[in-house]
Order: C-alpha cells, then sequence, then structure tokens
C-alpha cells in the first residue's frame, strides 16, 4: 500500500522486519512467532503448546513478596542499576552455583527482563561494519537487536548429529574473524534444548581469546536442565570473565515470565557500557518486583522442583510425539522439544503450525522462525513444542494431534 511515512523514517524498522523474516511480500510486517502462535491458539481454543510460559504461576510467598513491597511502598524509580538487595542477591547467587566472584556494585546490572540486558548489551557493543555471530536457530530477539544496531548477523548452525544438536565447532572458528565484534551464545538453547558441553564451551572461549571478541551468553534457562546434566556458565572458563557478559532472568526460574526481571553480569568496563544504553532505554525496572526477586533468589529449592517436574513432563511429552512416528531430539534443557514433522508431510514447518491449530486444537512454533530468512533449509520441516504446561494439556495435545493425523483430511503419516 501507500507508504505511512517519509521514506527515511522506514529504514531502521523494516530492517528490523526483515531481519526477522517478519516482512511481508507486501511491505506488511507480521507479529513474532509467538503472538502469531498464541492469537491462534485463543481464536482456535487450541492447546498452547507454542509460545513459552507456564500455566502455573511461580511460589506464592514470591508473589506475597511483590504485594508486600506495593503496600511497602517501593512504587517509585528505584535507583537505575538496581536496589542493593537484588544486587548482592544475584551476586550471591553466582558464588553459590558457580564459584564466580561478582562485585555487586559495579558487576551486576538489572534490567527489564533477559530481552532487554540482550538489546542493551548488543546496541553498547557493536554496530555498522560489526559481525556478531550466533548459534542457529537462536532466539528471535538476537536477530532483531543486531538489526537495530545495524550490525551483520553471522549464524552458525547447530549440527544435527546422533546426540541431537551440536556446536558445529569448525562453522564456528570459520565464522569469528577480525570483524566479529561479539559472539551471543545461548545455552540451555532456546528452541533446541541443547545444552552446551564443557568441551564446547571450550572451543568457543578458545575462538573468543584468539580473536579479542567479547562473549555475550544468554543463560535464562540454568536451572532448567535434566538428569546429571549442569547447566556451565562460559565466565567459568580461563580468562573468560573478562570478556562474558552473562545475562539470566527470574522468568523462567521462577515461573513469573511476566515479572521481566532480567539481568547482566560482566566485567565492570563491559557493564557500564551496557548501562549507558540501558538507562536511557527504560531508566530503571520494575520497583516492587525487585525485593520480591531479591528474596526469591536466596531460595534454590523452587527451581530445583521445576527442573525435576520438568524433566518428567519432558518425558511425558517426548512419548507422546514419538507415539504419534515423529523423530524427536530429546532435550537437556529449557521448556521445549522438537520434533521432525516430516511424516506428516507438510510443506514446511511454518505451514504446519498455522494448519495445526484450526485442524488439531494444538499450537506449536516452527523451528524456522528462529533462523536466519534465508537459512531455514535444515531445520525446515522442525517444529517446537513446549511443555511447560500440566500433565493434562500434555496428554490432551497429544491426543488431539494422534485423532488428526489418523483422520482422512490430516496429511499421510
Ligand atoms: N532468551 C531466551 C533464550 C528466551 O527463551 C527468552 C524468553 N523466554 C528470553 C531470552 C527473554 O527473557 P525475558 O522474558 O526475561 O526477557
Ligand atoms: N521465550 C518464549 C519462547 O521462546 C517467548 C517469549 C516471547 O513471546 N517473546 O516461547
Amino acid at each position: 500500500g501507500e507508504p505511512a511515512m517519509p521514506h527515511r523514517s522506514e529504514r531502521r524498522w523494516r530492517d528490523v522486519a526483515r531481519s526477522t523474516g517478519l516482512l511481508t511480500e507486501d511491505g506488511g510486517v507480521r507479529p513474532t512467532i509467538f503472538t502469531e502462535m498464541s492469537a491462534l491458539a485463543a481464536r482456535t481454543g487450541s492447546l498452547n503448546l507454542g509460545q513459552g510460559f507456564p500455566d502455573s504461576d511461580g511460589p506464592a510467598w514470591v508473589r506475597q513478596a511483590a504485594i508486600d513491597a506495593i503496600r511497602a511502598g517501593a512504587n517509585q524509580y528505584p535507583p537505575g542499576p538496581r536496589i542493593p538487595l537484588l544486587r548482592r542477591a544475584i551476586a550471591d547467587h553466582q558464588q553459590r552455583h558457580y564459584g564466580l566472584q561478582v562485585d555487586p556494585d559495579h558487576e551486576v546490572l538489572v534490567t527489564t527482563g533477559a530481552t532487554e540486558a540482550l538489546a542493551a548489551a548488543i546496541l553498547a557493543l557493536c554496530g555498522p561494519g560489526d559481525d556478531v555471530v550466533t548459534l542457529e536457530p537462536f532466539y528471535d530477539s538476537y536477530a532483531a537487536a543486531v538489526a537495530l544496531a545495524g550490525a551483520s548477523h553471522v549464524a552458525v548452525p547447530l549440527r544435527l548429529t546422533d546426540e541431537g544438536f551440536r556446536l558445529d565447532s569448525a562453522a564456528l572458528q570459520a565464522a569469528v574473524t577480525d570483524r566479529t565484534a561479539l559472539i551471543v551464545l545461548n545455552s540451555p538453547h532456546n528452541p533446541t534444548g541443547m545444552v552446551l558441553t564443557p568441551t564446547e564451551l571450550t572451543v568457543i572461549a578458545e575462538v573468543a581469546r584468539r580473536h579479542d571478541v567479547i562473549v555475550i551468553t544468554d543463560e535464562v534457562y540454568e536451572h532448567l536442565v535434566f538428569g546429571a546434566l549442569a547447566h556451565l556458565p562460559l565466565a567459568t572458563l580461563p580468562d573468560m570473565a573478562e570478556r562474558t557478559l552473562t545475562i539470566s532472568s527470574s522468568g523462567k526460574s521462577y515461573s513469573l515470565t511476566g515479572w521481566k526481571i532480567g539481568w547482566i553480569i560482566g566485567p565492570r568496563a563491559l557493564v557500564s557500557a551496557v548501562q549507558t544504553v540501558k538507562q536511557f532505554l527504560t531508566f530503571t525496572t520494575g520497583a516492587p518486583f525487585q525485593p520480591a526477586i531479591a528474596a526469591a533468589l536466596a531460595n534454590d529449592e523452587f527451581p530445583r522442583w521445576l527442573a525435576g517436574d520438568l524433566a518428567r513432563r519432558r518425558d511425558l511429552l517426548v512419548a507422546g510425539l514419538r507415539s504419534l512416528g515423529l523423530p524427536v531430539y530429546v532435550p537437556d534443557g529449557t521448556y521445549f522439544v522438537i520434533a521432525d514433522a516430516a511424516p506428516w508431510g507438510a510443506a514446511s514447518g511454518l505451514e504446519l503450525c498455522r494448519r495445526l491449530p484450526v485442524e488439531a486444537g494444538v499450537a506449536a512454533v516452527p523451528v524456522s522462525a528462529f533462523c536466519l530468512p534465508d537459512h531455514a533449509g535444515p531445520f525446515r520441516d522442525l517444529v517446537r513444542f513446549t511443555f511447560v504446561k500440566d500433565d493434562q494439556t500434555l496428554s490432551a495435545a497429544v491426543q488431539r494431534l494422534a485423532g488428526w493425523a489418523g483422520r482422512g483430511d490430516a496429511p499421510a503419516s
């Protein structure tokens, strides 16, 4: 249609839409895949295994702490970097879980979710002429933030192996060059559920040191790792704390995704660079939620319970999807499991995900939405389902899919 604004004003936001694959053929812009699929789920009364959010809220006592904070008057701007109680709790958390020494006064910044931490760090630390290297698939906001910064996004596809999705070390080594300003990592990994091994982390650290590159690691699923595996922050590797910005958030660990309390940790100079940008994005973050999350962070019981229970729900959904005849990649962490929907014969995972709510009453998310627009090839048929839902919802979803797949109008299986 007719452009509604002067041409020069179209450049940046259209770059964001294009880089995230959301620009339509007629020049329009679609909402993110999470918004699209949740809206479709709501419209069709579907069971929503698309957007990753829990269907039961985090601990009542943490929610009560926020209510108490509101009653006690935590309703005006808190200090820009963070309230002292929370920065201390974050530093203690890093020490207790990972043995990392963090200076709460200069090396911690509280942000409006991990999303703001990612955006502020990327905007602060790269620009036109720089490459930003990520794994692929990648969380959608990475591509948008890199486009906002005017940098180039270089995506290194994970390899599909007998051990599931794994880092392609040779491809990473080839992708990182003297043009690279940042590597943005995510482990435990959305959407694959992969957890980087110590060997893979060592390869990444070696590449980063060799090219003198800063690494941003998105560890929002740090506590949602299953079985005997453990999450290892990149910052614990030799000489890596000095070049690593570690991002996490309370949303996943405490089933409070709507509160949007995140943080970024790193050496003073890097955190100060990120704060320079963050203070002009939001200035400050959720006053009454900060003391509540400070209290939550001192308590490991809920995340530990959640990880155990999620492992059980993962097994339930994996068994269900396998009973439908789909190859499934068993995740080691996160909220998500990926199935290969090729046996259902749809043109792509995206096409399938647009049909499933309407035809089967189940919503999911295509993995292609986590890829560069021209890179989806190897991931084209893959579909992500979340298992952060109650058992009944998971079983009902598998039943609906089974009924649909057995019907004549479903793609042949
Ligand atoms: N990174 C990853 C990998 C995620 O899956 C999510 C969201 N769920 C985020 C970042 C954003 O976290 P937040 O809601 O704290 O902004
Ligand atoms: N992180 C959530 C997911 O991957 C979604 C968050 C969002 O909707 N942006 O499903």
